[in-house]
């Protein structure tokens, strides 16, 4: 799914205190992707056809320096929207 650069960019200026310096290596060049990704929930090394997982979509926000990524909940940035459930019937 295609991501709003420009949104994430604004939410982590609001949200984040302080200098923005990756933790590892103390610099301070970060890449947005333009991708929201997903983990899925871990049900024993089974893969799950047709449903039933959850999925946490997640914006990752990389160090250009050292690669150290942060993940964040794209739900709580607000973008994207909630999956709508299926009609039953
Ligand atoms: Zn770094």
């Amino acid at each position: 799914m295609e991501l709003d650069r420009e949104k994430v960019a604004a939410w982590i200026n609001e949200k984040w205190e302080g200098p923005i310096f990756c933790p590892v290596c103390q610099h301070n060049d970060w890449n947005i992707p333009d991708r929201v990704w997903e983990a899925r929930e871990f049900v024993g090394g089974d893969l799950v056809i047709g449903g039933g997982q959850r999925v946490l979509p997640l914006v990752s926000i990389m160090c250009n320096f050292c690669g150290h990524t942060l993940m964040f909940n794209a739900l709580a940035m607000g973008v994207v929207e909630p999956a709508k459930k299926k009609e039953e019937g």
